[in-house]
């Protein structure tokens, strides 16, 4: 599996999304440059939702090779002159928002409301990555609730 779901707690020492080891407990991570004194247990485990699996991949170095790698870093990147954004910054959970977001910013960048319209002509390679991404994601979720069965 080259993009699997994450594994994510809340941790209720900094309030952010950290990553769980193996034995549940959440990885070390700073707060303001020190380690985070929260608990090493999660509050709350989290699902991984379409954006939080999507972000999860945007650290990984195979962009250029990876089409759902290289969609993350488009995603949350942005340009280089702009902060790293992260799934809380998102008006969006899953790849349909995603794919609807798209649109919404191809309007304001060419002021046409034509592009507006998500399916069929108006889509362009980011469109079918987003819907390509869905599809594997779904994929995962359905395997996921196989093995929990
Ligand atoms: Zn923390
Ligand atoms: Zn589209």
């Amino acid at each position: 599996m080259t993009n699997p779901l994450p594994r994510l707690g809340y941790c209720s020492g900094c309030s952010e999304e950290i990553r769980l080891r193996t034995d549940g407990t959440l990885y070390q991570h700073p707060r303001y440059n020190v380690r985070c004194p929260g608990s090493r247990r999660p509050a709350a485990l989290l699902e991984p939702t379409f954006v939080r699996w999507l972000y999860a991949n945007a650290a990984r170095r195979d962009g250029y090779s990876n089409r759902i790698t290289g969609l993350a870093q488009l995603t949350f990147r942005g340009c280089t002159r702009s902060p790293n954004r992260a799934p809380a910054d998102m008006p969006w959970t899953t790849a349909e928002g995603l794919h609807e977001d798209h649109h919404e910013r191809l309007v304001r960048l060419s002021g046409s409301q034509d592009r507006r319209r998500t399916g069929g002509e108006h889509c362009d390679w980011v469109c079918r990555d987003v819907e390509q991404a869905g599809r594997v994601y779904a994929e995962l979720v359905a395997a996921a609730a196989g093995r929990a069965a």
